[in-house]
């Protein structure tokens, strides 16, 4: 089935899609990319996603990446920029793919969860950054106004790219059922997937992970065929970011 927009999205959809021609969605395709993370490889995983499944930590039930941003493109400059000193318009953007990602097909989610009771948590910065995370603020703003869950970076947690629970420490006055663990850029997805391991290990039955940038390096061989040779895909709100074919669950 095909989900409707909320009326006050559809031109912040169409923005998007009219006036970012450097925004390519992610797609999962057998053999072209991986099923979790949307990066280009051959096998089913990539070697990143695959050393997260054989580690002994839980990792999320559900990954939805919504756009690609290769090193040196504007996509990756929106993705760092808009949370520093000076965003210029990569803020607007950001917040207009967080609306779109994550209001347009909440109903999806929700039934691939199987709650209607769905949290949600930013991933924090470990960059011990002063302040509410930009990214933080624009969830709260455009696509989920409450039911916030913080986590905290542990004091003593170091290398955080490294794909590990204890960097991060939910703080929980009840257990929430089921969570949605939002972030800007994925690189090798040992940041979010360690905030998803967490919340797990801390007694949430589901975890769904959405990360608006997959980053890509063309250093590597394949990443660069990929953006080489696949045509890509120009942005659009209707595919189902939660679905392996993009068509959203009944
Ligand atoms: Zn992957
Ligand atoms: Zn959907």
């Amino acid at each position: 089935m095909t989900r409707r927009l909320p009326p006050e999205l559809q031109p912040v959809a169409d923005s998007l899609a009219a006036n970012h021609s450097y925004l390519w969605r992610t797609f999962r395709e057998p053999g072209v990319t991986c099923r979790v993370c949307a990066r280009p490889t051959a096998q089913g995983m990539c070697e990143e996603c695959d050393s997260h499944h054989e580690a002994r930590h839980p990792t999320a039930d559900l990954v939805g990446t919504y756009v690609y941003a290769p090193y040196r493109t504007q996509a990756y400059h929106v993705a760092k920029s808009y949370k520093g000193s000076r965003p210029g318009s990569s803020w607007g953007t950001m917040a207009s793919l967080l609306a779109v990602g994550l209001r347009s097909h909440r109903d999806c989610l929700m039934t691939l969860s199987g709650s209607r009771d769905m949290r949600w948590a930013v991933v924090p910065s470990t960059s011990g950054r002063d302040g509410e995370h930009p990214l933080k603020k624009a969830v709260r703003e455009f696509a989920f106004p409450d039911r916030e869950t913080v986590l905290d970076v542990a004091r003593d947690s170091t290398d955080h790219r490294r794909f590990d629970p204890h960097h991060f420490l939910p703080r929980l006055t009840e257990v929430p059922d089921s969570l949605v663990v939002i972030d800007d850029s994925w690189v090798a997805g040992g940041h979010a997937q360690s905030a998803a391991a967490a919340l797990k290990l801390a007694g949430v039955r589901y975890v769904a992970l959405f990360v608006v940038a997959r980053a890509l390096d063309p250093r590597y061989p394949s990443t660069k065929t990929f953006l080489d040779q696949h045509t890509q895909q120009p942005f659009a709100w209707e595919p189902c970011p939660w679905t392996q074919d993009g068509i959203c669950p009944a």
